[in-house]
């Protein structure tokens, strides 16, 4: 059914379509289809995708078979958008081969076969924008990488991590153990104060101290 509405719009000059006539209906005859056309629209998902009007190379050939038309090659192009790590823009070629019969009206295949589930060549005319627009969009990475080694964002400050250098890193702590290192840490200051004073003038009462901060946290740990 889509065929047919699509009959009366179908533009034979149009880039993304081809026209059979030049072609013949004998089996086993043959074009070579090199094009360089716009994409139609927008194709592919929120990261990455190939922007409308962005060139399309197509390197097809056009072969008469029994049943309609037979479309192989490839279709390539770059795609554009953000690196799923580190969100740096990217550029991603993007070849895709592409394999789809067009059935003649009447023949075998739209006889028997549900209609939105082949493609048809209508009024001597094949629309290769759908064929074209699907398959670009299969071949776009989910998770577009500015190269395979992105080390992507410090988790902390969000830094690009290839830009802040492998060195780049937070002392991070669970909070409950940062607590007990900040105690700790100032029960050996408390010591090493301590014992860089000089014994004679060492009071009792600091050593006194120390030993309790020593001890406070492992009161703490043990609940
Ligand atoms: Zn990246
Ligand atoms: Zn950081």
């Amino acid at each position: 059914m889509a065929a047919y509405r699509h009959e009366s719009r179908l533009d034979a000059a149009a880039a993304l379509v081809l026209d059979t006539r030049e072609l013949g209906r004998r089996p086993g005859s043959m074009r070579v289809v090199q094009r360089e056309v716009r994409a139609p629209r927008r194709i592919g998902l929120d990261l990455v995708a190939v922007p409308a009007d962005a060139a399309l190379t197509l390197d097809l050939r056009m072969e008469s078979v029994m049943e309609g038309v037979l479309i192989t090659g490839t279709v390539s192009g770059i795609a554009e958008g953000e690196c799923s790590r580190c969100l740096e823009p990217l550029h991603e070629p993007v070849s895709v081969h592409l394999t789809e019969l067009y059935a003649y009206p009447n023949s075998a295949t739209e006889t028997t076969t549900d209609a939105d589930e082949f493609r048809s060549v209508v009024a001597d005319l094949i629309d290769l924008e759908e064929a074209v627009t699907d398959a670009v969009a299969l071949a776009l990475p989910l998770q577009p990488l500015c190269s395979p080694e992105c080390l992507g964002l410090c988790p902390t400050c969000g830094v690009p991590l290839a830009i802040a250098g492998t060195g780049h890193g937070h002392e991070t702590m669970d909070p409950r153990w940062a607590a007990l290192a900040t105690s700790m840490q100032s029960a050996v200051l408390t010591e090493a104060t301590a014992v860089t004073e000089p014994t004679g003038e060492r009071e009792p009462s600091s050593t006194v101290a120390s030993r309790t901060d020593h001890g406070a946290p492992t009161d703490v740990e043990e609940k």
